[in-house]
């Protein structure tokens, strides 16, 4: 897939519209988390080095369409002036007069951040006309949002009705770049690790990644799902009850095409989920009654190590336990430390997972890290984002 990229164009004294993912945590006007502010910064500064000058928009939270002092982007614009170490202009509404008046004003390389887009309800039921005012406002749009991709909101599909001159971010350009190596020719064996909570959201993932993998490893309710799928006990552990026919479905497929699927060879268990539980190791593969998975045990651990060394293409979703409790975090830990001794080349897709291999320490050793958890997830399952159709090229 080849996408209009920023690299070969012409910025200069131009007003550039750049959408970006600055969905950042923030408590009592406190941003806990910039991660997101600083993952577009090379972009920013490639426009501004091009002598464009910037509208910044984003949405935060779920306001429900009206304006909300809670989730307003004003601290945002603080922290980004902060990392940027220049002025960063911020404009009370994303439309309107007062808006149009301080983007007129606005000289090159200057930066205006637009307030929360979501103030707005057409933003998320993609309305034309919301679309086109917001790109009357700008000569260029970038769309640097990857973890919007999938959403057909007004200011990441719509607007590129409006906009002559579209392209991505370099964030948007190196997911679609990592996500797609995974699709096209991976490199054999691909092995794909699964946990987590969210099974009915991943299984289409699953499915449409059926064809290309070789070996499937299970963690967290994920796994208990499976085992209860294959009338296995599971105890009191976690499972998604309504997934266990498709996990049933599944199960039937990866043996049709002979592929390795393991579910864990034993459990941390516990009969209570607290700090001070006291856990012990099953001697098997099954949860007996009573009792919680919490985490892989050992053998588990051994074993999908020895899959992750024999893996040349890895991609990982989803902790192998409640690795929020220290006591329960090794089996996600020892994971997270895995693929980053393997030499294969290896993605990280999910929240948690994410957080998992930062907690880990190993983040720098793995080759790609998915900013959009949702929006990778549904790239891997039809190998495009509607956000993204629009940014390619003709
Ligand atoms: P990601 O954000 O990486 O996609 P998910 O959001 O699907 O992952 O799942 C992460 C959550 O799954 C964590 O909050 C973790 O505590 C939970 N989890 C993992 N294993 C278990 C388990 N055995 N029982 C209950 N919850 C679990
Ligand atoms: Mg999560």
């Amino acid at each position: 897939m080849k996408i209009k990229s920023i690299k070969n164009k012409n910025y200069k004294g131009k007003k550039v519209f750049l959408r970006v993912d600055y969905n950042v945590p923030i408590e009592k006007g406190v941003i806990t988390d910039d991660t997101r502010i600083k993952a577009a910064i090379p972009t920013i500064n490639y426009l501004l080095s091009q002598g464009a000058s910037l509208i910044i928009a984003s949405h935060l939270g779920r306001p429900k369409g009206k304006p909300s002092p809670e989730f307003s982007l004003k601290p945002v614009a603080e922290r980004l002036s902060e990392i940027l170490k220049k002025e960063v202009k911020f404009a009370p509404d994303c439309i309107g007069y007062e808006v149009k008046k301080m983007v007129n004003s606005l000289k090159e390389g200057e930066i205006l951040l637009l307030e929360n887009l979501r103030f707005h309800p057409e933003e998320e039921e993609g309305d034309e006309n919301f679309a086109k005012e917001l790109a009357s406002l700008c000569d260029s749009y970038v769309n640097d949002a990857f973890g919007t991709c999938h959403r057909e909101h007004a200011s990441v599909y719509q607007i590129t009705k409006f906009t002559k001159d579209v392209a991505a971010g370099f964030l948007i350009e190196k997911e679609v770049e990592a996500l797609s190596k995974l699709l096209v020719n991976p490199e054999k064996p691909f092995l794909l690790i699964l946990g987590g909570a969210k099974v009915i959201d991943k299984i289409n993932m699953v499915k449409n990644l059926l064809d290309k993998v070789d070996t499937i490893i299970t963690g967290g309710v994920m796994a208990y799902t499976f085992i209860k799928a294959k009338n296995w006990e599971v105890g009191n552990s976690k499972v998604e009850e309504e997934a266990i026919p498709v996990a049933k479905e599944i199960i039937k497929e990866v043996n049709k095409r002979h592929l390795e699927f393991h579910t864990p060879l034993d459990h941390v268990i516990v009969q209570k989920i607290s700090e001070d539980a006291v856990p012990i190791i099953t001697e098997r593969g099954t949860v007996p009654p009573g009792w919680i998975g919490v985490d892989i045990g050992p053998q588990a651990i051994e074993e999908y190590t020895d899959c992750i060394n024999r893996a040349k293409t890895i991609f990982w979703n989803g902790p192998m336990g409640i690795y929020e409790i220290k006591k329960f975090a090794k089996g996600t830990i020892e994971i997270a430390k895995a693929i980053a001794n393997s030499k294969a080349f290896s993605v990280i897709g999910g929240g948690d997972s994410a957080a998992a291999v930062n907690e880990a320490g190993v983040a720098d050793k793995i080759s790609h890290i998915c900013t959009g958890g949702g929006a990778s997830l549904e790239f891997l399952e039809r190998g495009t984002l509607p956000g993204i159709e629009v940014l390619k090229e003709e």
